[in-house]
């Protein structure tokens, strides 16, 4: 989390930088600050947004062409203006923005007090900008390797940079576990946290790898080296981003556009990869290993968040169609529990960044025992694309709403696909059943376009339960992963508490909470396990609860035992998630709007959850 942006050119910093803030501000939005060097450093920093920190500048000096700012979302020390990124050093001549944590801070920190150094924030960054100026004068070095020595002392995530009053036409940057692009321009330099901010200057990039440091300096290309002073040679790779992809076009809300975006979003990351005629799916990264995935004595997926709910319908999928064992782990918690793992094993791990701190280790932990490691995410260049052995991309294009919407079915989608090929492979798979499932899924971006024509109809019951404290979300099969994810949207943007269950589950508990104010959420598409759904709604009922049911066109059984009911178009069972989460994105989105939330940048939140 945290956004950072650096500018090193012949034009003015300031502008550029604020529009490098506004684009990462899905990362953080609990502070922000910027520096310019200008003879000396200007420091402006403040508490909240990004406009609130150009609200505050709008008066001040704000010449240069070198500076570096960010927008924060605290780990160390409450969100002020005083822990507010950049930070000094004490002679305030160096600053410095992080994204990361230094876990051993404390260690540092503590050294640098006895030795006289005084602190002003309560951060773990500000440990790191006084520990490097410490270094640079105790053993008198250049700032380049002051920076090098500290950096191998440290523990934790970062990705830095670094301005220098006595050097202006230089910059640092370092990372290791959090992301770092350097944008290479005509005359200028770009330093930011993803390829966004960087996107209308230049289309060159260099992805810094960890434990690396990059020198930019006027009039100089740009030179990387290694904690160790070993040299690299820059890997300039061309962005493919679309500019129009990071704006809103016309829609009230980041998410709004995203939830509409799925019709395209799920083609494109079907496009290329089913072909229809030939009864095929291709996906080189499986083809490279197919043996490994054949052979594998299982699939263990590693996610978080909605990735994690994405990778749970993966493991119905995969286990029905192909025949393959499947567990799905939570990242943080496979990463410390010792799993038993080793070379028999394919890790899949699943983010839409493809930066998240728990999943990366989480893989790093797999590679170790000798897991084949697989990735699916949305980020070209990310750290886990990079970390794998091979992958697949969703092709959703840049999600910016903090609440993942069309990243979940693009992934969905590719393991949709992925089941499908090894099914295939293993011959799991009927001729026949391969056939119609392939066609089904190659309709599901227009009926996707179908059912967001609910839309309305959702708009209007959200006004029923604006102020609704709790909810509670069924479905069973396929479309138990969906009552997850419909729940986790409905807390992530409208702060209402709900909770996600597998239907038969509610009687071991969640049926206590059942009254007449209470909603519920049944996800009770056409099914093989329809029937039961049925019971678990007549239980709901007999204790007064609320119905609102997500059911197959024409339904008549469930419609007439609901409150609501909302329509969605008919589908295969394995395909359903696909169609039946597109309501819930609606009626938290709604309900959000008319509790006047902040949609894309709901409190606490962050996306992009590069801290573990
Ligand atoms: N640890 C730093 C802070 O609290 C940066 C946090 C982050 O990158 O999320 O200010």
């Amino acid at each position: 989390m945290c956004g950072i942006v650096g500018y090193l050119g012949l034009k003015e910093a300031y502008p550029i930088l604020i529009n490098g803030l506004r684009r990462l501000e899905y990362r953080g939005y609990d502070s922000a600050g910027v520096a310019l060097i200008n003879g000396g450093i200007n420091l402006y920093k403040t508490k909240g947004k990004v406009s609130e920190l150009e609200a505050f500048v709008v008066d001040k000096n704000t010449k240069g062409t070198v500076g570096i700012a960010h927008t924060r979302w605290a780990t160390h020390g409450e969100p002020n203006e005083i822990n507010a990124h950049p930070h000094f050093s004490e002679s305030e001549k160096l600053a410095l923005i992080h994204n990361g944590i230094i876990e051993n801070y404390n260690v540092i920190k503590e050294k640098l007090i006895k030795s006289g150094v005084k602190f002003t924030s309560h951060t773990d960054t500000e440990v790191l900008i006084q520990f490097i100026e410490f270094i640079q004068k105790a053993e008198k070095v250049d700032l380049v390797k002051a920076t090098q020595l500290a950096l191998s002392q440290v523990v934790g995530a970062y990705a830095i940079v670094i301005v220098s009053r006595d050097e202006p036409d230089m910059m640092i940057a370092a990372r290791n576990g959090s992301p770092l692009v350097i944008g290479i321009g005509k005359d200028e330099f770009h330093i930011a946290s993803d390829a966004s901010p960087i996107i209308e200057y230049t289309r060159d990039v260099v992805y810094l790898d960890d434990e690396e440091i990059a020198i930019i300096k006027r009039n100089e290309k740009l030179q990387i080296k290694t904690l160790k002073d070993q040299q690299k040679t820059p890997f300039v790779e061309k962005l493919e981003l679309d500019l129009c992809a990071l704006e809103k076009e016309g829609y009230e809300h980041f998410m709004l556009k995203e939830i509409f975006e799925q019709p395209k979003s799920i083609r494109d990351s079907i496009r290329g990869r089913l072909n229809i005629e030939r009864d095929t799916i291709a996906m080189a990264g499986i083809i490279d290993f197919e043996q490994r995935f054949l052979n594998a004595r299982r699939i263990i997926f590693t996610a978080a968040g909605t990735s994690w709910h994405a990778a749970l319908v993966g493991e119905y999928l995969i286990e029905e169609l192909a025949r393959i064992s499947v567990e799905v782990e939570y990242a943080s918690e496979f990463r410390y529990r010792n799993p038993i793992i080793d070379e028999r094993d394919v890790v899949i791990a699943i983010s839409q960044s493809g930066e998240t701190a728990d999943t990366l280790a989480a893989m790093r932990l797999a590679k170790s025992k000798g897991a084949l490691i697989y990735s699916i995410c949305n980020v070209v260049g990310s750290s886990i694309a990079r970390l794998s052995d091979a992958g697949s991309f969703t092709h959703a294009g840049p999600e910016i709403g903090v609440a993942s919407t069309k990243a979940f079915t693009a992934q969905v989608t590719v393991l949709t696909l992925i089941a499908l090929l090894l099914a295939q492979k293993k011959g799991t798979i009927s001729k026949s059943k391969f056939n119609q499932l392939i066609n089904e899924l190659d309709t599901i971006p227009s009926k996707v376009e179908e059912t967001l024509k609910v839309s309305e109809q959702v708009r209007e019951m959200a006004k029923i339960f604006t102020y609704t404290r709790n909810f509670l979300y069924l479905g069973r099969g396929y479309n138990f992963p969906v009552a997850l994810e419909g729940a986790l949207k409905l807390k992530e943007i409208s702060y209402i508490h709900a909770e996600g269950y597998p239907a038969a589950e509610m009687k071991h508990g969640p049926i206590a909470l059942i009254d007449k104010k209470m909603p519920v959420v049944v996800i009770a598409p056409v099914s093989g396990i329809y029937d039961k759904v049925v019971s678990n709604i007549q239980e709901i009922k007999a204790r007064k609860g609320k119905v609102i049911a997500i059911v197959s066109k024409g339904d008549k059984i469930v419609s007439a035992l609901s409150d609501y009911v909302i329509e969605i178009p008919h589908t295969d069972e394995v395909l359903s998630p696909l169609l039946s989460v597109i309501p819930l994105q609606l009626l938290s989105y709604y309900i959000a709007v008319m509790r006047d939330c902040e949609i894309d940048q709901p409190r606490n939140l962050a996306k992009s959850v590069t801290v573990e």
